[in-house]
């Protein structure tokens, strides 16, 4: 498989050029074509697999630039992953003029607030900020209709658990849902049953 047999946006396809990726890894075969499709993912997938760029090219490919609107969230259970996570989207979506905000927690909570006076496109975040600005309607999320969890297994710890379900409850009903994990405990399939649509299931 080639990246060109995605149909992929020009500028998107020149971002993932520059990364220097030349052919789709094998999570991103699985992941790209269904993703685009609308279809909710279930994928079992470790770290250095390519996963990152398997969820941000479809977020990256549904994103219209010239909405004003948050049109996908994507969660992930560290800051430090969220900065990583930010900086791919950022770098693969550079010719795209896609706003990129990251939010967590431990940082200025009016930062967040002015930042999100200006356009975003993509929010990427640890659960609880976000949710606070969510409930505070700074953060308007009625128009995200992708949710990536990453790290699935951590983002349902006890600690996160309620909070990521509450967040999913601002979103609009029709939302796709990309979950990566790398381990399947108890907690991920009972957040399956309860919010994945006839999801494709990959298993690397
Ligand atoms: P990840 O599993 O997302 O942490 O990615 C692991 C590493 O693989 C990162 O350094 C990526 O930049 C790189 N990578 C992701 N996709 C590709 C690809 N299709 N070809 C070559 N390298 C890639």
């Amino acid at each position: 498989n080639e990246f060109e047999d995605y149909y992929l946006k020009r500028e998107l396809l020149m971002g993932i050029y520059e990364m220097g990726y030349e052919h789709p890894s094998p999570i991103q075969e699985e992941s790209i074509p269904i993703a685009l499709t609308g279809r909710d993912i279930l994928a079992r997938a470790k770290n250095g697999t390519g996963k990152t760029a398997a969820f941000i090219i479809p977020v990256l490919e549904k994103v219209n630039v010239s909405k004003n609107e948050i049109q996908a969230l994507l969660l992930v259970p560290t800051r430090e992953l969220a900065l990583q996570t930010a900086q791919v989207c950022k770098q693969l979506g550079k010719h795209m003029n896609v706003q990129v905000m990251v939010s967590t927690g431990g940082t200025n909570l009016k930062e967040d607030i002015l930042r999100l006076n200006n356009t975003v496109h993509i929010c990427v975040a640890t659960p609880g900020r976000i949710l606070d600005l969510a409930q505070k309607n700074v953060a308007d999320f009625t128009k995200c209709n992708v949710v990536v969890m990453d790290e699935a297994d951590k983002l349902l710890s006890p600690e996160f658990q309620p909070i990521v379900e509450q967040l999913i409850n601002f979103l609009p009903k029709s939302r796709q849902i990309l979950l990566y994990s790398a381990t399947f405990p108890v907690t991920v399939k009972q957040f399956k049953e309860k919010y994945l649509v006839k999801p494709y299931e990959i298993n690397l």
